[in-house]
């Protein structure tokens, strides 16, 4: 058995006048994320764990945000293009646990619609998904309500 383990990290800035969408969610907030996608952060924190797990570079080189065709890609689908290519390579998801840096807004009561959406996608059970939420005690960019960071980390079997 191969047992393969990577990790992913990314921020996007505040904006006014964009939807912020975290996990596959759509997240009521006053502002949302600016970024060529939707700019989910958590689901491309997700997305480099799990390429990063099998040395598949990052999500900026599969889908470049210079390419107009991921003009306000939705994330849900670069996430299930991931998938299908860890898939293709004979590897399962094994888990995945991601944590979401945010001062606001609260992220609690999102927190199981993130989970299912996740699992959905990625074709796994709901308890093999964890999302997590903190802030940085109003410390640093997240802090001061500038963007929001995530980061993932993901483990892949080949049976
Ligand atoms: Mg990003």
């Amino acid at each position: 058995m191969d047992i393969r383990i990577g990790n992913g990290y990314d921020v996007h800035r505040f904006a006014e006048n964009r939807e912020l969408w975290l996990c596959g969610v759509k997240v009521d907030h006053t502002l949302g994320l600016l970024g060529h996608s939707d700019a989910d952060v958590a689901i491309h924190a997700l997305c480099d764990a799990l390429l990063g797990a099998l040395s598949l570079r990052d999500i900026g080189y599969h889908f470049p945000d210079t390419d107009p065709a991921y003009k306000g890609a939705d994330s849900r689908v670069l996430l299930a293009r991931v998938v299908e290519m860890i898939h293709q390579r004979g590897y399962e998801i094994s888990n995945a646990d991601i944590t979401i840096i945010a001062q606001r807004p609260k992220l609690l009561p999102y927190i199981p619609q993130m989970i299912d959406t996740l699992a959905s996608i990625m074709h796994i059970a709901s308890d093999r998904i964890s999302v997590k939420a903190t802030t940085s005690e109003r410390l640093g960019f997240t802090g001061r309500e500038e963007g929001i960071a995530a980061q993932a980390s993901a483990l892949l079997i080949h049976p």
